[in-house]
C-alpha cells in the first residue's frame, strides 16, 4: 500500500511539474509579444525629435537594438538578415521608426553588413566624426532619435559614392506595398475593360 502512495504521489508531481513549465513557458511567450509594443516613442508617420534618457531607453529598446543604437556596438559581420536581402521596400530605425534608406539604394558590398548608397531623405541620418578604435570614420545615426546605425564610407558605387554600412540590428524593414497596388489596379482595369466589351 505504501508503495502504491509512492508512486502516486510521483504521478501527481510529475503532472504538477509538468503544467508548471507549460504555464511558465507561455507566460514568457507573452512578454515577449509585449516587449514589441512598449516602445512609446516607435511611430513610422511621428517626425518629431524623440529625446529621452538612456535609462528610458534601456527599458523599450531590445537588448540587441539598445547594444548598438545607443551603446554605439557593432553587430558580427554576415549575421544579418538584410545582408543579402533583395526584397523591394523600405528599411526603418528599429529604435523609433524613422525611415531611413529604400532597397532600391541598397547594394552588395562584400563587407558583411547591410549597405547602402543614400539615405532615404537628406534630414533622415545625421553624421559625426568618429576617431575610435584609431581610425578616423563618420558615423551615421537616425535623424530622429539619435541611435546609432553605422558608419559612411566613401567607396561606394554611383551616383553618391558612399557606403553606408549600416547594423541590421538596428533596422525594421517594410516590404513594398506600391507593387502589389499596382497589379491589383491592372487587375480592375482589366476586368472594366473587359466589362465595356
Ligand atoms: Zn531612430
Amino acid at each position: 500500500m505504501k508503495r502504491v502512495l509512492q508512486c502516486l504521489t510521483l504521478v501527481i508531481l510529475a503532472v504538477t511539474l509538468q503544467q508548471c513549465t507549460y504555464s511558465q513557458s507561455n507566460t514568457s511567450k507573452k512578454e515577449n509579444m509585449d516587449t514589441s509594443k512598449k516602445n512609446p516613442v516607435y511611430s513610422r508617420t511621428d517626425s518629431s525629435k524623440v529625446n529621452i534618457s538612456e535609462e528610458e531607453w534601456r527599458k523599450i529598446l531590445p537588448a540587441d537594438v539598445y547594444a548598438i543604437a545607443r551603446q554605439k556596438g557593432t553587430e558580427r559581420p554576415w549575421t544579418s538578415k538584410f545582408e543579402e536581402s533583395k526584397e523591394v521596400g523600405t528599411y526603418y530605425c528599429a529604435a523609433c521608426g524613422n525611415a531611413l534608406f529604400k532597397s532600391d539604394t541598397k547594394f552588395e558590398s562584400g563587407c558583411g553588413w547591410p549597405s547602402f548608397y543614400e539615405p532615404i531623405t537628406k534630414g533622415s541620418i545625421i553624421y559625426a566624426p568618429d576617431n575610435t578604435h584609431g581610425m578616423s570614420r563618420t558615423e551615421v545615426m537616425c535623424g530622429r532619435c539619435k541611435a546609432h546605425l553605422g558608419h559612411v564610407f566613401e567607396d561606394g558605387p554611383p551616383p553618391t559614392g558612399l557606403r553606408y554600412c549600416i547594423n541590421g540590428v538596428v533596422l525594421d524593414f517594410e516590404k513594398a506595398r506600391a507593387a502589389e497596388k499596382k497589379y491589383n489596379e491592372g487587375d480592375q482595369q482589366n476586368k472594366d475593360a473587359k466589362k465595356g466589351e
